[in-house]
């Protein structure tokens, strides 16, 4: 939860202005009051230490506790046309302000607070309501700021007033997405400057990267086998970034391996029919094997999934895209049953965690068409687009021609391409005509 506030001017309004006025000056006196009872109960307090040796419990010399005590003293003839929520804060306020700073006041630190004619005074959240639009520069709300005495004596007829916000640029969004719910209302203040008030709203959104994200911002990953995963940016034609490499996948699958072979000639050499003894040794190491290789894969992907996200996050993607790997031939076992889904799958829950939209797109495709042009090329000349395993050269455009593409970022741009199983059917509708259209003239 990220919590943070903004300032926006009330329209002027003399009677509303007057009533501000009124208010703030009731406050100022109400919390200076309050502060002078809390300093009263402290001497008292220790009066009663000298007497008792020990010191009073506020709530069994007075039944309640100090706030509520000093709030029912001075519900009688303090700030009575306050509105309850406003008075009762401000009485907060201040004796925990003056809990704070006890120490340093009797200490001699610090002198007791004299709060200022001109200071703040809290608004509830519950306070604020039916926050309305006008049109980008205002807004309209209910502000419950009287009391019933207090409407009354003003001749209302109640203590909820219509209040008009000013807002500016980038100030609006904010209003708007408390309206639409995305972030919550909190406890707020009103405030003056240079004779005019202010409303303080403080709000909250669930995830601190929410406003930076555009929903229109896609990374895009490539599973691939001399990467594990390779990332592209929409519309960032500068952005690449691999994420791991082969190596340490596969310096982890020779020890293994060899691990495996050596207990498999240890097996051998006690012969396949030996039971007891021989056996329950031999499987120890053989679990602990399993054990380990779990235990790599969990941090690794861990470590990996947590990398992107962040990447995601630092360049405000509002969205990942992967490729849907059900029914995926079975190629390169190793990476693809546990890198891949195991990895995807953190992906996901990282990113959904934190507000991204995680969307699966079909794999088709997508490794064979050229991220710039947008032509596709076939499987079957596979070797003429990737001259080499990691390289993509376009047959259409000269990308990949001046500088060396790498194969697994043309795929992490396609990928990253919005409705891009859309763009590729018709991309393929549209190669099909021209090749028939060729054939016809060839003949
Ligand atoms: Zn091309």
């Amino acid at each position: 939860m990220t919590t943070k506030t903004m300032k926006y001017e009330i329209k002027f309004d003399r009677n509303l202005y007057n009533l501000l006025n009124d208010i703030q000056y009731e406050v100022f006196l109400l919390k200076n009051k309050a502060t002078s009872i809390a300093y009263d109960w402290q001497n008292f307090s220790f009066s009663y230490h000298d007497r008792f040796g020990e010191y009073p419990k506020e709530k069994e010399i007075t039944g309640v506790t100090l706030t509520a005590d000093i709030n029912r003293m001075l519900k009688k003839d303090h700030a009575k046309s306050v509105y309850s929520m406003t008075r009762e804060t401000a009485v907060k306020e201040a004796v925990d302000k003056f809990k704070n700073d006890k120490s340093k006041i009797l200490k001699g630190e610090i002198s007791i607070m004299r709060y200022k004619r001109d200071g703040s005074f809290p608004i509830r959240a519950k306070q604020i309501n039916h926050l309305t639009k006008l049109n980008s520069k205002q807004y309209t709300c209910k502000l419950a700021l009287l009391s019933k005495e207090g409407a009354k004596e003003r001749g209302l007829k109640n203590g909820q007033l219509d209040v008009d916000l000013r807002t500016g640029k980038g100030a609006y969004e904010i209003l708007d997405r408390i309206i639409d719910g995305s972030y919550k209302l909190c406890d707020s203040r009103i405030t003056k400057n240079k004779n005019k008030f202010y409303l303080l709203i403080t709000y909250s959104f669930d995830s601190k990267q929410m406003e930076t994200l555009y929903p229109n911002k896609i990374m895009g990953i490539d599973l691939g086998v001399n990467i594990p995963a390779y990332l592209a940016i929409s519309d960032d034609k500068f952005y690449r970034q691999p994420v791991g490499s082969k190596d340490e996948i596969d310096s982890f699958r020779r020890q293994v391996e060899s691990r495996k072979r050596s207990l498999q000639r240890q097996r051998k050499w006690c012969g396949e029919g030996s039971i007891g003894h021989g056996t329950k040794t031999r499987i120890k190491p053989l679990e602990k094997l399993s054990g380990k290789i779990a235990r790599f894969k969990d941090t690794k992907n861990h470590c990996w999934s947590r990398y992107i996200v962040n990447e995601a996050i630092k360049n405000n993607c509002g969205v990942i895209q992967m490729e849907d790997l059900t029914g995926i031939a079975e190629e390169n076992t190793f990476l693809k049953t546990w890198a891949f889904y195991d990895l995807k799958q953190k992906i996901k829950y990282k990113a959904e965690e934190v507000g991204i939209k995680f969307v699966e797109i079909k794999p088709a495709h997508t490794s064979g068409r050229c991220s710039c042009c947008g032509h596709i090329h076939r499987r079957v000349d596979k070797d003429i687009w990737r001259p080499k395993q990691d390289t993509f050269k376009c047959m259409k455009c000269d990308f990949g021609h001046k500088f060396y593409v790498n194969a697994d970022w043309n795929a992490a741009r396609n990928i990253a391409t919005k409705d891009i199983d859309k763009i590729i059917d018709k991309q393929l509708e549209k190669q099909e005509k021209e090749l028939k259209h060729n054939l016809k003239y060839a003949i």
